[in-house]
């Protein structure tokens, strides 16, 4: 491994667990991501209880979605820790139909995107038009549906290396799951690290088509098959 200052180590065991672009998994296959077809907007509102109470009403104690499916635009919103809203607005829109938004310019980008949602309850149009912070652009993409690979002595993957899927609120449980299963594959043999790894690889195959069936489902234009399902 080669790190950004230029040192190297040899190492007997690498274990992926660097997300979405993984570097290390092009170690075990060729298989890239996709887009999903949906791409959401990131916006947060900080003490909503005494500045948004309405929009913290409509909200309540959990999470609260909001779905239009004539437009397909939402917006799915998270309550936080104390009183903060954290939100992402949906569009179904390929790629370069974001171009048109300047999210350069935070101000400009939470105008044109509240604007979108024209006639919605002001109250959750406020998530967007009075964010606390500039609006993130977040594309959303996934590996192929079922993502294996033939075992490589030595190096695993782990999360979304393993298998990226468009957010159904499981990704990050999923990625903890997989560490875990990967330390008992390894306490339980660990006198032969390759048969563990092995073991891991083996529940986690399947593992990885029953989590990117269940997102994919929420992602009616998710067509994740690029020759790498097996
Ligand atoms: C918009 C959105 C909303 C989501 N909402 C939810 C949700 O509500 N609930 C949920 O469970 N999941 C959610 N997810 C999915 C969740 O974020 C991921 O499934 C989870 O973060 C995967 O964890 P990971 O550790 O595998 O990867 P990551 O969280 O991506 O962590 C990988 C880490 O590796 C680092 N890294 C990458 N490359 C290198 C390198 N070359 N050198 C050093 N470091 C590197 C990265 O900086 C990063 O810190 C959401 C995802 C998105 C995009």
């Amino acid at each position: 491994m080669t790190f950004a200052n230029g040192s190297t180590i040899v190492t007997d065991i690498l274990v992926g667990a660097d997300g979405a672009w993984s570097k290390v998994r092009p170690l075990l296959s060729d298989a890239t991501p996709t887009y999903a077809g949906r791409s959401m907007v990131e916006t947060y509102l900080y003490e909503s209880d005494t500045r948004h109470p309405a929009t913290l009403a409509l909200v309540g104690g959990g999470s609260m979605t909001a779905y239009d499916e004539t437009t397909r635009i939402g917006l799915g919103v998270q309550r936080e820790r104390a009183d903060t809203l954290h939100s992402y607005a949906m569009f179904d829109q390929p790629l370069d139909w974001f171009d048109g938004i300047d999210f350069k310019d935070g101000p400009a980008a939470a105008r044109t995107v509240a604007a979108m949602f024209k006639g919605w309850a002001p109250e959750l149009v406020a998530l967007v038009a009075d964010s606390d912070i500039p609006p993130i652009f977040r594309p959303l993409y996934g590996l192929p549906i079922g993502h294996r690979w033939e075992h490589v002595p030595g190096v695993t993957l782990i999360g979304d290396a393993a298998h990226l899927a468009p957010p159904d609120g499981e990704g990050a449980n999923w990625a903890l799951f997989d560490a875990g299963q990967l330390g008992n594959a390894i306490a339980e043999q660990p006198k032969d690290i390759d048969a563990a790894i092995r073991a891991y690889e083996a529940a986690l195959f399947p593992r990885n088509i029953d989590t990117a069936t269940a997102a994919g489902a929420y992602y009616p234009d998710f067509k994740p098959l690029n020759g790498s399902v097996q």
